[in-house]
């Protein structure tokens, strides 16, 4: 599956000049939503990143809310597990969703959107392990990370992006003028 042509063609993939979250710059912008927005386009996805798990005995597949709320639901469906997720909680954590529950012993992947430092992708991870979770992998649609996400267990993305992201300071698309859209 060519992952990124289908950004490219549910306008998923910007590009130009965005102010990511971070604070800082970036020439390119992944709006996952805009894909998953194609029920028939997120199930192929679900079931790309499903397909190295496979002959996985897989519970449960978990992701942080909210990127990784659909994400969940479709590789979960093409499991036959279940689908969990993970919300924000105090102390900068994430925490299961109440009545979304956890057994002992129960097997699963976490899954999400884009990596690019993979901390929330770690967080619904850490906390389906609070849980009694036994994390079996990770899966992103994309990794942005430059092979710098680990997670302790085998982790599948669709596609590996390297895509520059600048300090202000130092932002060439700054110095070339080019109109900053905030993201
Ligand atoms: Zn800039």
């Amino acid at each position: 599956m060519d992952v990124l042509e289908l950004y490219r063609k549910t306008g998923a993939l910007l590009e130009g000049h965005f102010l990511l979250r971070s604070g800082k710059h970036s020439p390119l912008f992944l709006q996952t939503a805009a894909l998953l927005q194609h029920p028939l386009y997120a199930e192929a996805v679900g079931a790309a990143l499903a397909a190295p798990f496979e002959d996985e005995e897989i519970d449960f597949v978990i992701g942080p809310a909210i990127g990784g709320v659909v994400l969940s639901f479709v590789v979960a469906r093409a499991l036959g597990a279940r689908a969990l997720f993970a919300e924000k909680a105090a102390a900068g954590g994430m925490t299961i969703r109440p009545g979304l529950e956890v057994n002992p012993g129960d097997r699963f992947i976490a899954v999400e959107d884009v990596v690019t430092t993979g901390a929330s992708l770690k967080k619904a991870l850490d906390a389906a392990v609070r849980a009694g979770g036994v994390p079996v992998g990770a899966a992103a649609v994309i990794d942005r990370s430059s092979g710098a996400a680990r997670f302790g267990v085998p982790f599948e993305a669709l596609a590996r992006l390297e895509a520059p992201v600048y300090d202000p300071p130092s932002c060439p698309l700054c110095k070339a003028g080019v109109p900053l859209k905030e993201v």
